[in-house]
């Protein structure tokens, strides 16, 4: 901190903006005995044209949800269980609708013959995994897992189910954060993970066609070889498939650079609850005819047919990229700096996310191996800032432009930019690693809003005034996207805690006309809540949707929407 004071002084008495970094990197030394580099470094950071090379491979490395499964498996049996809870208390479950069937050994009998005596799971613990969710949160009971290979085994096991009225969960990589992805009770578990094939990419369009359970590590990994990068990108990557993302309408790290998957799909090919293929697995960005249904299925979470191939506009992989993890000392420091990076950084930025405090605090204590960037001195909010663009030389001009400005101007408080592979690793694993910091914590509460930027801040102090002491208040997110993931961190779940968030959370969103779901869905965890997002009217066309879809609800039971709305229509 010391050394960044001083660094300030000295810019404000200099116009030039090349010898302001070089003065900096004089003035700090290299970064506390650390490896990292200080904004000091920048010059040297962007003449490393290694780094511009490997960094888009490593990048598909950071926060591998496969890491991060591995690693709740190994304390999952003893720490994570103790705080596992009944369903029933952390939210309020249906009853299990008695219309539903249960499994007898005929359907058994007809699912071997379907899928040829394969991929017909009732080994206990495989199951066991398959009926909890990533947070140790929910736990189903299903007797069976099935694992089809193709759109025909999916479409004769929906239509069996359909006409034995066996409810059935879609199931992709198994990391929803809503309790979306498991049994509520003893719903066939559908899992397409073994449909993984790419079936084409288009060299000069960028369009992948592939089916819906590829993970999407695989499929960056296989983008990086070909020149171009997945439109999204988050810290479940190792785990989660396309299939999930889509049915999830997941956001992530890149939604800033690239927007939703609303735009990037173009086509999906999808099976309804009777069995019915719909074939709209189009790879045409333009086709105006009549209503785009693909759009129904992008976003509901499995409760309107299962997704089982994708067509998928992929980006070009660009050449230069860099990474800043920057400090500021207060929020509106963070809003100011946001407005800068996209007027300043424009068409390069591919990244703006933030944490507060609590949040690095918690990474840092909680996870092994990471270390602070910015040793010297604590700071309220960081900030994690990306340009991607296809000119080294353009990228830096512009970068060092505006890191000067943000310096000279008081935004920041202190700063690095990755100067390797690795560094930029480390970075990506402080903001990707708070989801599993929090697992390893206790338990969490857990809340991802859609919100202006200016007032998001303000539900986070507002929470840790009715908490106190009793719990944690964590926050970070997709600050460029107006996302929030509050946090609420506590030893073990305790109803009286969860009284003081709950409903206050949805109606303090409400008001402020945000959305309850930024970018994890709905789930089980708040199908009773959507209308704090949602008017009637809309959820009532919803479950009319639903209805026509799904006419005997087999689809995802229990989830999205609120079981009063579905036991009416
Ligand atoms: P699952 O969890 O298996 O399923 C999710 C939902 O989709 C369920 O309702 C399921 O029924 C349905 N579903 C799955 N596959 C299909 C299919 N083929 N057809 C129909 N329905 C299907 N989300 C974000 O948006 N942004 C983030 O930055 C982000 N970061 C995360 C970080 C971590 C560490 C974790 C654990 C999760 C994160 N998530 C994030 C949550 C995110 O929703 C999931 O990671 C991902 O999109 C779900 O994919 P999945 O394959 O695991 O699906």
């Amino acid at each position: 901190m010391k050394y960044f004071t001083a660094a300030t002084r000295l810019l404000r008495h200099s116009s030039n903006r090349r010898s302001n970094l070089q003065l900096l990197s004089s003035i700090r030394p290299s970064s506390s005995g650390h490896s990292y580099t200080s904004l000091r470094s920048y010059e040297k950071f962007m003449q490393d044209d290694c780094f511009h090379r490997k960094i888009m491979v490593k990048n598909s490395l950071r926060g591998s949800g496969v890491g991060i499964l591995n690693c709740l498996a190994k304390f999952g049996s003893d720490g994570i269980r103790t705080h596992r809870r009944n369903l029933a208390s952390t939210t309020s479950i249906p009853e299990r609708n008695k219309s539903f069937a249960t499994i007898n050994s005929d359907d058994i009998s007809y699912f071997n013959k379907v899928l040829g005596g394969r991929g017909v799971v009732q080994d206990e613990e495989k199951l066991d995994d398959a009926n909890t969710d990533w947070m140790r949160k929910y736990k189903g009971s299903s007797k069976l897992m099935l694992q089809p290979r193709t759109t025909q085994e999916v479409s004769q096991i929906l239509d069996y189910c359909n006409s034995r009225c066996l409810a059935v969960v879609p199931q992709g990589g198994n990391t929803s954060l809503v309790g979306g992805s498991i049994p509520v009770y003893d719903e066939v578990i559908i899992n397409i993970g073994s449909m993984n094939n790419i079936l084409s990419f288009d060299k000069v369009s960028g369009i992948l066609v592939c089916e819906a359970g590829c993970i999407l590590e695989n499929l960056m990994s296989f983008l990086d070889n070909e020149g171009y990068i997945m439109p999204l990108d988050l810290g479940a990557k190792g785990s989660c498939q396309i299939g999930g993302n889509i049915s999830t309408n997941a956001g992530g790290l890149r939604l800033i650079r690239y927007g939703s998957l609303h735009g990037s799909v173009l086509g999906l090919e999808v099976v309804l609850a009777n069995g019915t293929v719909l074939d709209m697995l189009g790879t045409l960005r333009k086709d105006n005819t009549g209503y785009d249904l693909k759009h129904l299925f992008i976003g509901s979470e499995g409760s309107l047919g299962i997704v089982t191939k994708v067509s998928i506009l992929t980006p070009p992989k660009l050449p230069s990229v860099n990474l800043a993890f920057l400090a500021c000392e207060d929020y509106l420091s963070c809003q100011k700096i946001l407005v800068e990076a996209k007027t300043k950084l424009g068409e390069i930025l591919s990244a703006f996310e933030f944490l507060d405090i609590n949040a690095m605090d918690l990474v840092l204590t909680q996870l092994d191996g990471l270390r602070d960037p910015l040793p010297s001195s604590k700071h309220n909010f960081y900030v994690l800032i990306e340009t991607t663009g296809s000119m080294e030389s353009h990228d830096k001009e512009k970068l060092e432009a505006f890191l000067a400005q943000a310096i000279e101007s008081g935004l920041l408080t202190d700063g690095v930019v990755a100067q390797d592979i690795n560094q930029a690793s480390s970075f990506w694993r402080i903001r990707e690693g708070v989801p599993e910091a929090l697992l390893k914590a206790g338990a969490t509460y857990k809340y991802d809003l859609s919100l202006p930027p200016e007032k998001m801040y303000n539900l986070v102090e507002e929470m840790r005034q009715r908490l106190g002491t009793a719990a944690n208040v964590v926050a970070y997110g997709h600050l460029g996207d107006g996302n929030l993931h509050l946090n609420i961190s506590t030893k073990q779940y305790d109803d009286n805690i969860l009284a003081k968030i709950e409903p206050f959370v949805y109606e303090w969103t409400s008001k402020q006309r945000g959305s309850i779901s930024a970018e994890h869905g709905i789930g089980l965890m708040k199908a009773n809540k959507l209308h704090y997002s949602n008017s009637a009217e809309t959820v009532q066309v919803m479950a009319a949707i639903k209805k026509v879809l799904d006419p005997s609800g087999i689809l995802n039971p229990y989830k999205v929407l609120p079981n009063s709305v579905l036991s009416q229509s």
